[in-house]
């Protein structure tokens, strides 16, 4: 049973504040009214916290009444470079900038279990709220633990929590190892030699060589990976020539490759490079391949899963509580402070797709996704129940 409930006045103000970091987006590490406003609402509820971790991030601190663990929970707080196309009171009023896979809501979840907790702190043990900047690529968690958030608030564990559309509301899902994937961009140059496009026989064409790259590489998945493991490799960008009569010198491919298994995704790029250098060499052009680690795959910790999916059904009941939903593809950099910590991820349902509920079943990165309002009380009730069952 959700602890706050729908409608109450607590809801409502979790709502003014959630519409409030919508309409106001701030990009990767430059979340600064973002902090200052999150910041604002801590400190009028005289709940201690540290500033400036990773530029704008915040550790909000409570202590219960009895002595007991430390852990943390985490809320992403940064939006997308996006145009938002939704026309409701509360759109984005930052051009080009778009609170579009919901860490308004996040935030603002987390935010009202600090205030809840602060006024109901009957537990045994300290949380650390965790205000994360930069999740979209900017590797925020990354900074947090590189400038030692852990060895600044130690911790025991630390939990994690993303909302998921197509996941009805009032639901969760909980993963009990692996939930996303790992991602690293890779870049191909295939170097050949230019010339006019009458005379290719002068000319090592890069273009001809780089389509037969492009769709050779696409048998590494099905041919050379394990079919019960995961890998994706896509190819997208292409870049190469300027005008229709003349061959270029080079063509430069940029793709994205996905993971679970360290093994699979050093497998998979030893692959391309032999399969690229390969083709490249019978053909006469040169190439160059490099690969760079974004984000590393989030892997749940089993014992954590189960803390959550009993905190999750305390809110929603045991069925709701999804275990074996597949992980995905997508990539997270909670992945950053689950390498240097036990702990879980889980995800919030945030509605059905359009086709069977109009909320909150538009796709994280749309141009007209907006945070489900109707889960604020669910999400912050889970975190405060995740709080009361492993600090007890
Ligand atoms: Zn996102
Ligand atoms: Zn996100």
């Amino acid at each position: 049973m959700s602890l706050i409930k729908k409608n109450s006045e607590f809801h409502k103000q979790m709502v003014t504040w959630r519409h409030h970091l919508h309409k106001h987006p701030e990009l990767s590490f430059k979340e600064v009214m973002t902090s200052d406003y999150i910041a604002s609402v801590l400190e009028s509820h005289n709940i201690e916290m540290h500033r400036g971790l990773a530029v704008t991030g915040i550790v909000a601190t409570i202590h219960g009444t009895k002595k007991g663990k430390a852990i943390g929970l985490r809320a992403d707080m940064d939006a997308l470079p996006i145009q938002e196309k939704n026309e409701f009171s509360h759109k984005s009023v930052h051009d080009g900038k778009m609170h579009a896979c919901g860490h308004d809501g996040h935030s603002t979840m987390l935010l009202g279990a600090a205030v809840y907790l602060k006024e109901n702190n009957d537990f045994a043990g300290t949380v650390h709220f965790i205000f994360q900047p930069a999740e979209e690529g900017g590797g925020g968690g990354r900074v947090m633990v590189e400038e030692g958030i852990f060895d600044m608030f130690p911790c025991d564990a630390v939990y994690g929590m993303h909302n998921w559309p197509g996941l009805a509301e009032g639901k969760f899902a909980v993963h009990d190892t692996a939930v996303m994937a790992a991602n690293e961009t890779l870049k191909i140059t295939i170097k050949g030699k230019g010339g006019h496009a009458a005379m290719p026989d002068q000319c090592i064409d890069p273009i001809v060589i780089g389509a037969q790259v492009i769709t050779a590489i696409q048998s590494i998945v099905s041919r050379s990976v394990a079919p019960l493991d995961s890998a994706v490799v896509s190819v997208t960008m292409v870049d190469a020539g300027f005008v229709s009569n003349v061959i270029p010198n080079e063509m430069n491919l940029m793709g994205s490759l996905r993971y679970f298994k360290s093994e699979v995704g050093d497998k998979v790029k030893e692959r391309i490079k032999s399969i690229a250098q390969g083709i490249c060499e019978s053909m006469g052009a040169n190439v160059e391949f490099s690969s760079e680690p974004n984000y590393p795959a989030t892997i749940n910790t089993p014992k954590h899963a189960e803390l959550c999916a009993i905190a999750a059904s305390m809110v929603v009941g045991d069925k709701n509580v999804l275990r074996n939903e597949q992980p995905t593809m997508g990539s997270e950099d909670f992945a950053f402070l689950l390498n240097a910590l036990e702990g879980a991820y889980i995800w919030i349902g945030n509605g059905l797709v359009p086709e069977d509920s109009p909320k909150g079943g538009c796709m994280l990165h749309n141009t007209r996704y907006d945070f489900n309002d109707e889960i604020l009380p669910i999400g912050t009730s889970y975190w405060v129940e995740l709080v009361r069952s492993i600090l007890k």
